[in-house]
């Protein structure tokens, strides 16, 4: 089987019950329906926020939106996972108008409406109107709608949920009212969502992965000149990227990572550059760059990230050449680094880690924000049963619950379905 069958089947098997469900909760047709996938981020970790680099890929997991214009300016969106129909005029949105779940929908409708705001463009405008460039900075022009959400994405897992949830919600949602926007601004109108509405001050790296994610291909993404370069990540014939979901429960995950944020920012102040990529760019070493920083812990920090980016542009050269024996072991020295440096693994993590190298991985990491969620590695094919007994092993010695473990194979990006 392809790389390119796991979301096109997917998308076939859920498209259906999606419609479906649709009419039983809306009484009505759906126009289309749209999807957004989750994303496994194989090495670049919390360097999107400090223009750095990162390398995900799109998962076939995705986050479905069945959908129908309305003509009163209501939202309605109802999740099947969250088991909930939420309403809401668009009119009246504005950040803190919606809260939990539905402000990730809620958010993406803000962001797009008010794109202009942000000196973003959109070409075209709903329902006729022209591109609402005279309503008041207000364009484009978009109306209400009826959402149904479903969802194969992992939700809080580090998978990116959240990302699934604004692209596609956004795709949808602009493509009903013929409002064309590229990837990339989409990206960045939902990341927008998330900072300003939802208030988690994410960086890009999930928002443009979701949107520009193709099959068979990781993307190298710069996040300071927002290019993408996709990245094959070897021959699927010999090696495999394997996920370890540890479920292990999010901890103090929103406050940590706006910390570790804000601590960059601090770093960057004291050390004179206007980002921390600017470090890595120096042909000298780490501590050197690092000199004039007292700060132990903001030290630390900076240390993760200017190492960290250097890790993303070794690996790509690594892959290129075809070593995955050495682009594995930046992997795990990301992994180090996450959790030496700055702080945000967990014993869940760390002992999957391990494991997976044990049970003979190229290298492995925790992938996304941190503090629970998933691990990455880069194994020889079909290892899969190998690595899920000797991590769920490791896991009942531990004490820890029962992790999920699977294979994640680079999949397409945000797309309509039918
Ligand atoms: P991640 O993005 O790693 O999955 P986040 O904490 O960033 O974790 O986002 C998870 C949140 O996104 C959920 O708690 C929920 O509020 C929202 N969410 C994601 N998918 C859905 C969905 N299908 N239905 C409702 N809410 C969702
Ligand atoms: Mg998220």
């Amino acid at each position: 089987m392809s790389r390119t069958d796991d979301s096109s089947r997917d998308d076939a098997e859920r498209a259906a019950p999606s419609r479906t469900l649709f009419r039983r909760i809306f009484a009505a047709e759906p126009e289309g329906v749209w999807a957004a996938p989750g994303r496994v981020n194989l090495i670049g970790e919390h360097t999107d926020y400090n223009d750095g680099f990162v390398m995900p890929f799109a998962l076939p997991q995705s986050t479905y939106v069945a959908a129908r214009r309305r003509e009163d300016g209501q939202v309605r969106v109802h999740s099947l996972f969250a088991d909930e129909t939420v309403e809401f005029a668009v009119e009246a949105l504005r950040p803190g108008a919606v809260e939990g779940w539905a402000g990730y929908v809620a958010g993406m409708i803000w962001s797009l409406r008010t794109a202009a705001d942000v000196g973003l463009t959109l070409e075209g405008s709903g329902d006729g109107a022209d591109g609402g460039s005279d309503a008041g900075g207000a364009a484009p022009v978009l109306g209400g709608v009826d959402l149904l959400i479903d969802s194969t994405v992992p939700h809080g897992a580090g998978l990116s949920s959240s990302a699934a949830l604004e692209c596609s919600v956004g795709l949808a949602v602009a493509e009903l009212h013929s409002v064309s926007a590229e990837p990339l601004t989409l990206a960045r109108l939902a990341q927008r969502a998330e900072n300003d509405f939802v208030g988690m001050p994410c960086g890009l790296m999930d928002q443009m992965i979701s949107m520009l994610g193709e099959p068979a291909r990781a993307v190298l993404f710069d996040t300071r000149s927002l290019t993408p370069r996709p990245v094959a990540v070897g021959d699927p014939a010999e090696v495999e990227v394997l996920v370890v979901d540890t479920r292990a429960p999010h901890r103090l995950v929103d406050g940590e990572y706006a910390a570790r944020r804000s601590q960059c920012e601090r770093a960057a102040a004291q050390l004179g550059v206007a980002s921390l990529r600017e470090l890595s760019d120096r042909d000298e070493p780490v501590e050197e760059s690092l000199a004039g920083l007292d700060d132990e812990l903001l030290r630390r920090r900076a240390r993760h990230v200017i190492t960290e980016n250097r890790r993303v542009l070794e690996a790509v050269d690594l892959l290129a050449a075809g070593d995955v024996a050495s682009a594995g072991e930046r992997m795990t020295a990301s992994h180090r680094s996450l959790r030496d440096d700055y702080e945000v693994t967990v014993p869940e993590t760390d002992v999957a880690v391990e494991a997976l190298l044990d049970a003979g991985a190229h290298g492995a990491r925790i992938t996304g924000g941190g503090f629970g969620g998933c691990v990455v590695a880069l194994a020889p094919a079909g290892m899969l049963d190998r690595v899920r007994s000797a991590v769920r092993e490791r896991y009942a010695a531990a004490g820890f619950g029962e992790p999920e473990v699977f294979a994640a194979s680079p999949s397409a990006g945000a797309r309509r379905v039918r």
